[in-house]
Formats: C-alpha cells, sequence, structure tokens
C-alpha cells in the first residue's frame, strides 16, 4: 500500500497558541489589527498565512469565518453562511488553479477532539507540494442513508464510515448552489446538539468526488483504538434513529 507523509516541524508546533483547553488565552482573531499576511477580508472573514506553518513543503493559510470568539456555524445568518461557503470554495480554487501544489486540502476543526487549538471559528486550507491526492479519497465512504436531497444537492449518513458513527456526507455539482451551504450549517447544529459527549467536536472536510463536490462531516469523539490499532470502523446501534432525527431537522 502507498501512503502520503506530510512531515509536521515540532520546533514551530511548540511555539503555536492554543485556546481551547486554556480559554483564558488570547485569541489574535479577535484582533484582526495584529494580524499580518492578510490575503482577503470581506464581510468579517479574514483568509490569511497561517503563522505557524508547521508542515514542512506545504503551505497553510486560515479562513477566519467571523469577527469574534464564541459564535459558530450554527449562529450565523443564513446569508452569512452562504457568503462563508463562497469565500471559502472561491480561495481553495484558487490555490488548485495556482498550479504550485500536487493537493490543496480545505476543512475544518471544530472542538478539543477535532485537532483544533483555536476556539475562534476558522477553517483551513492547505497546499501541499509533495502529496498525492488519488489516495486521500475513500469513495465508498460517500455512500449511505439519504437524509434528504433538494437543489441537486444530496445529504446522506455514511454506512461505510472512513472513521465511525455518525457520518454525513453533502454532495453537490462542483459550483453548489447556496443549498449546500444550507445543508453544512443545519448539519453542524444538529451534531453540536447531538453528540453532547463529543464536546461539541467536529470535523468538516471538502473533497473533490469525480466531477462532484463534496463535504463530509464527523462529530469527533477521543479517536476508538479498534480503528486506530486495526482499523474496524465502530458504527452505533442507534443509527437509524439519528438518521431520522436528522431527517426531521429538514421538515
Ligand atoms: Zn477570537
Amino acid at each position: 500500500m502507498t501512503i502520503n507523509i506530510a512531515r509536521f516541524n515540532v520546533t514551530i508546533g511548540k511555539n503555536k497558541p492554543e485556546n481551547i483547553v486554556h480559554s483564558e488565552n488570547s485569541c489574535p482573531f479577535c484582533s484582526p489589527e495584529t494580524l499580518t499576511d492578510i490575503i482577503e477580508s470581506e464581510n468579517g472573514m479574514i483568509f490569511l498565512r497561517n503563522k505557524y506553518n508547521m508542515l514542512e513543503d506545504a503551505d497553510q493559510f486560515v479562513l477566519v469565518e467571523a469577527d469574534r470568539c464564541g459564535i459558530d456555524m450554527p449562529d450565523y445568518s443564513k446569508e452569512h453562511m452562504h457568503k462563508l461557503m463562497r469565500f471559502g470554495l472561491k480561495h481553495w480554487k484558487r490555490l488548485e488553479d495556482s498550479g504550485l501544489y500536487d493537493s490543496v486540502v480545505f476543512f475544518k476543526n471544530h472542538g478539543r477532539f477535532s485537532g483544533g487549538t483555536m476556539r475562534h471559528p476558522h477553517m483551513q486550507i492547505v497546499g501541499f507540494h509533495h502529496i498525492d491526492s488519488t489516495l486521500m479519497i475513500e469513495p465508498e465512504s460517500f455512500n449511505g442513508i439519504k437524509i434528504t436531497e433538494k437543489d441537486g444537492v444530496l445529504l446522506n449518513a455514511s454506512t461505510q464510515p472512513r472513521l465511525g458513527f455518525g457520518e454525513f456526507n453533502i454532495i453537490a455539482q462542483a459550483d453548489p448552489p447556496d443549498t449546500f451551504a444550507d445543508f453544512i450549517q443545519v448539519t453542524t447544529g444538529f451534531i453540536t446538539k447531538r453528540f453532547i459527549k463529543s464536546q461539541e467536536s467536529y470535523n468538516i472536510f471538502f473533497y473533490h468526488l469525480g466531477d462532484k463536490l463534496a463535504a463530509k462531516l464527523m462529530p469527533r469523539f477521543p479517536t476508538s483504538p479498534f480503528y486506530v490499532g486495526y482499523d474496524i470502523r465502530l458504527m452505533s446501534t442507534n443509527f437509524q434513529e439519528v438518521c431520522s432525527a436528522l431527517r426531521r431537522e429538514f421538515e
């Protein structure tokens, strides 16, 4: 099996600020006047270079989603959520089209089990110079039970999850309608309300799936040893109930 390896610079990693566990630590994104290497700002959103570029042979960027801490996707107006997705997808595409990278990934960490370190709502884009994007996708993990479908956008619950538990896929055309953002907003609200044990931790990962655009939304818990050690993926026994509950959010 061929795998992708990226080198993580431990010296830079050690100096990176954190305020998820230590919430008294100050937030640089609440003081935009102190930020450097800003690429574009719009409607309280800021796209900038990550000051702590911990991955070698890669360029890391941060997309600050809103102008203050303590809120997240479920709290935004629909209009802001639409603007946010358009802004993020635009910069993702721009970096892909730059020709500088083998692979560009676009994702969100939220909460302490997500791999995130900053509380301020943000997403990340990373351009890898030498990473094989064909090894990043498990196409079967996008198969699932249909929750809802509207304007050509499908939301399903994965029956062959990449990691396990309630894993939700949102699949749309490459240039998606705002329904794509609406489905992400409702599903993140569902995850943070319902999976209370995860302490509101979740990830969103964006992918190109053939000629489609896909987002995978995952509640995050401490990672199961069955998965880490043996690649066994756990599915909850109330999977059907979870699907029904999410379906009701759209009625
Ligand atoms: Zn902040």
